[in-house]
């Protein structure tokens, strides 16, 4: 087959509206191949976000069919599997939507030169994101450590208006795909698939009704509501965000609409989103947020590493109600609230000591809506070792945060059967979602606190105080509830990253 083809690699695009990758390659005029390669890349996620792109892929297949398009899919490393389909194809263009994360863009930068040098014209377009991370900078000339200032620097910059579906012109033979199902995406998924399935939103048009109820409704209370676990008060995007189901400037346009109109929490929604940038900023200019403490004073902290203990966290099994209560919505959501992460992370590597890393791996494995960048900066800032303008770190007292955040104690219940003498549906569906192996059944005992909250506590800031200032202050649950309120920009307009652009692909 060979004709004027233009591939568009689709990755973490899986969407019509909006791409400006599969824009641009519609606009060439030729017929486009839209490709999904099942590559080094997707084989490393972990079981939950495999299943769930799993679920993307599928929803954009038949998306694309719908409107006269195929999606090929190809196994393989992506390089070999591009040249394959470039020499089937006689394509001489390859459009992609850029990743920022570093496996993604160190595959790219190798495929792109490969291509390139092939002769085939490569085009990388941005659409993951609101602004590509090297065109915010300080005054100073650097990239921003803190989000208030970030936050600032970006507030009234112009957001591109998102683009419409383009037609899709399809070429007269299609090249061979393969058969989805054969991929097994959600083998390690096993029986909790079931489970988180009753959960999920998938596709381009589930994400825009999800963002449509969202500024109907909830954004008029986010600002103070986003907070209590046990309400549906936030937008629940970040399942579509991550796999590009939806794109942020549609989700920026509407938060900005709805500030416009005088919703009262669009602001702070806004804000929230801009959280996703920033981590995106960090992790492009400090690519190590992903795997090092971004603050080496930390590098000699002796946290632990696997143990009994950290595996009663992974169980929901600690005994702490509200630590147990958000790691069990993970196994029966595949998602957790902001504010379970929060102390759900902070109790791993405070009161249980436990390296971040251990908690980042389990939360990249069990969420659906895992995102390198925002995982990344979330356990470094709870854990103490990452950016954040608070010239101290956080104990968060999870009993404390309960009887602040889940007063009536709704969300422990929802989730723990332990602790209801009628335990709901969610509650139990931990029991069919979490492996069999474990032996766990309804009717056990709750387990007693691996760690008394008092103990753990005291051994953490016994281990702090041993560090020195080094590692700054301590706040033991007296920090500022909101991480937008903490920035004091005093780390701000650092030196410029030489690498800053070098990244791109
Ligand atoms: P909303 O409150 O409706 O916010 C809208 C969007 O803003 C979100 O969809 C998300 O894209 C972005 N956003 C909101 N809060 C944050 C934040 N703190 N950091 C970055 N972006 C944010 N988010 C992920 O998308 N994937 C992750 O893997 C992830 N891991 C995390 C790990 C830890 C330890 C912590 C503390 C936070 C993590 N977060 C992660 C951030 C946050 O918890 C989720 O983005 C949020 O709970 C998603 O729910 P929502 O879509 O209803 O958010």
């Amino acid at each position: 087959m060979t004709g004027s083809v233009v591939i568009c690699w689709v990755r973490r695009d899986l969407r019509l509206a909006d791409n400006p990758a599969l824009r641009a390659a519609a606009a060439t005029g030729a017929p486009v191949v839209a490709l999904f390669i099942h590559d080094e890349v997707v084989e490393a996620l972990g079981a939950a976000p495999k299943w769930r792109l799993g679920l993307g892929v599928a929803a954009f297949a038949t998306a694309l069919q719908a409107v006269g398009s195929r999606l090929i899919l190809r196994r393989g490393p992506a390089l070999t599997v591009l040249r394959t389909v470039v020499a089937e194809t006689g394509a001489r263009e390859v459009h992609w939507g850029r990743l920022y994360d570093p496996s993604a863009k160190a595959r790219d930068v190798a495929v792109k030169a490969a291509l390139t040098a092939d002769g085939v014209a490569v085009t990388s377009h941005p659409g993951h994101l609101l602004h590509e991370p090297w065109t915010v900078g300080t005054g100073a000339g650097g990239f921003y450590r803190v989000y208030t200032p970030y936050w600032n620097a970006v507030r009234g910059r112009p957001v591109p208006a998102p683009l419409p579906a383009p037609a899709l012109v399809a070429p007269a033979v299609w090249p061979a795909s393969d058969d989805l199902d054969g991929w097994r995406m959600g083998a390690a998924m096993q029986r909790g698939a079931a489970v988180v399935a009753r959960h999920v939103r998938v596709g381009e048009a589930a994400a825009a009704a999800r963002l449509a109820d969202f500024v109907a409704g909830p954004v008029q209370d986010y600002r103070t509501a986003r907070d209590f676990p046990a309400l549906a008060a936030t937008s629940g995007l970040s399942e579509n965000l991550t796999y590009g189901e939806i794109s942020p400037r549609t989700v920026w346009h509407a938060g900005w609409r709805a500030m416009q109109e005088g919703r009262a929490g669009a602001e702070h929604f806004l804000k929230e989103l801009v959280w996703r940038e920033f981590a995106y900023h960090l992790l492009h200019h400090t690519p190590e947020i992903a795997s090092r403490n971004w603050k080496p004073a930390w590098d000699d902290f002796p946290w632990q590493g696997n143990s009994a203990q950290a595996e009663a966290w992974r169980r929901g099994r600690t005994g702490v109600a509200l630590v147990d209560a958000a790691m069990r919505q993970m196994y029966v959501t595949g998602t957790m609230h902001n504010r379970a992460r929060r102390v759900a992370a902070s109790y791993l590597t405070t009161h249980l000591l436990t390296d971040w890393r251990i908690g980042q791996r389990w939360f990249e494995e069990c969420l659906i809506d895992w995102d390198p960048a925002a995982n990344a900066m979330g356990w470094q800032w709870v854990a103490g070792s990452g950016p954040d303008a608070a010239p101290y770190f956080r104990v968060f007292n999870p009993d404390g945060q309960a009887e602040k955040f889940d007063t009536l104690a709704a969300y422990r219940q929802r989730f723990v059967a332990e602790l209801s003498t009628t335990p709901g549906s969610d509650a139990l569906a931990y029991f069919d979602a979490v492996p069999r192996a474990w032996g766990l059944r309804p009717g056990d005992p709750y387990p007693a606190p691996v760690v008394a909250l008092a103990e753990g506590r005291a051994r953490a800031l016994a281990a702090y105080g041993a560090r020195g200032a080094g590692l700054g202050a301590i706040s033991s649950d007296t920090g500022p509830a909101d991480r937008g309120a903490a920035g004091s920009g005093r780390l701000q307009d650092e030196p410029l990253d030489p690498g800053a652009e070098t990244g791109r692909t």
